[in-house]
């Protein structure tokens, strides 16, 4: 806008309605925080659909700088393919990414920010979609393998044709969902929701992650864990709990401790479904291992989360 327009602008203001002025403001505060989520996510680099780097400006949309590609002839902005897309409510994702640093559930986190407890849902499982990525991609020297279990939970699905579920007592065997937590002595974690308790489950999550070469398998002496290291060779010792907590540097407090940290945490939620245990792993993995995480962080690294493109280095903590 010119100058003169600008001072025009300005001296039109006395004429507002005190609802039109409180109108202004709140445009105003939008536009603000707005451009303040852009500022955090970053402008463009390239683009989404074909990652081509040519490309040009092509007007703002929703208070975001919309793009247009050369190359593929799409249009696009920064927040285009990533779990940020299309969300609506922009001027409060940062009170909503701090609550989910600070662990607040759904319900209130919808009445601190002021939104849906659907909106709420929605905008939790989409940002957790980036937390999947947030784990070691390799771990090394000495990695101490721990199973944890959460009951089986459908809390959330509706219309199922089930028992209703029984309060106290004991949860039989096979009502537990087996999460396999894996960390090395260096920081690098990682953990994994196992198909059951079984021998073989665990090389379908930690083979990929593990070379027989540089690595030794630390856990207590339960036959997966023994199956798992004679079949793929790598060098394993084990802890009996009854009998020691630690051989020498050989033990399995680093995962235990991180076990009982999520177990702990996951008590505000009352139980958590577990078709979305997944998602709440993946939070818990960024709360523990990003101290000092603020929200704009948390914003930043939701943002480059792309669908086809996963960028995120492995966290790592000495
Ligand atoms: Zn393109």
């Amino acid at each position: 806008m010119q100058n003169k327009a600008f001072h025009r602008l300005l001296s039109q203001l006395k004429k507002l309605t005190p609802t039109q002025t409180k109108q202004l403001q709140n445009h105003i505060k939008q536009k603000c925080s707005i451009k303040t989520i852009e500022e955090v996510t970053g402008f463009a680099d390239n683009c989404p659909h074909c990652g081509s780097t040519i490309f040009y400006k092509w007007g703002v949309r929703s208070g975001i700088q919309r793009y247009k590609c050369i190359a593929c002839n799409k249009t696009f902005n920064t927040l285009t393919k990533t779990p940020l897309a299309r969300l609506r409510h922009k001027e409060v994702w940062k009170k909503y990414a701090q609550d989910l640093i600070n662990g607040i559930t759904i319900e209130k986190s919808a009445e601190h920010c002021k939104v849906a407890n659907r909106t709420s849902f929605r905008w939790r499982h989409r940002m957790l979609e980036a937390s999947q990525d947030v784990k070691a991609k390799k771990l090394h020297g000495i990695v101490e393998l721990d199973e944890t279990h959460f009951l089986k939970s459908e809390k959330g699905n509706h219309n199922l044709d089930r028992e209703p579920h029984k309060r106290g007592g004991w949860a039989k065997q096979g009502q537990y969902t087996p999460v396999l937590i894996a960390r090395d002595r260096n920081g690098n974690m990682t953990d994994a929701v196992l198909r059951n308790s079984q021998d073989g489950t665990i090389s379908e999550v930690m083979l990929e992650l593990l070379d027989r070469r540089d690595v030794l398998l630390c856990s207590d002496s339960k036959s997966s864990y023994r199956s798992f290291a004679l079949m793929f060779d790598f060098e394993h010792e084990t802890i009996n709990a009854g009998k020691e907590h630690t051989r020498g540097i050989y033990h399995v407090q680093n995962v235990n401790a991180y076990g009982s940290r999520l177990k702990r945490w996951l008590v505000r939620f009352h139980g958590v479904s577990t078709k979305y245990l997944d998602s709440y792993l993946g939070w818990m993995r960024i709360i523990d291992t990003q101290k000092g995480l603020t929200a704009d962080d948390l914003l930043r690294l939701i943002a480059r989360h792309r669908e086809e493109k996963k960028i995120f280095p492995p966290l790592t903590r000495i």
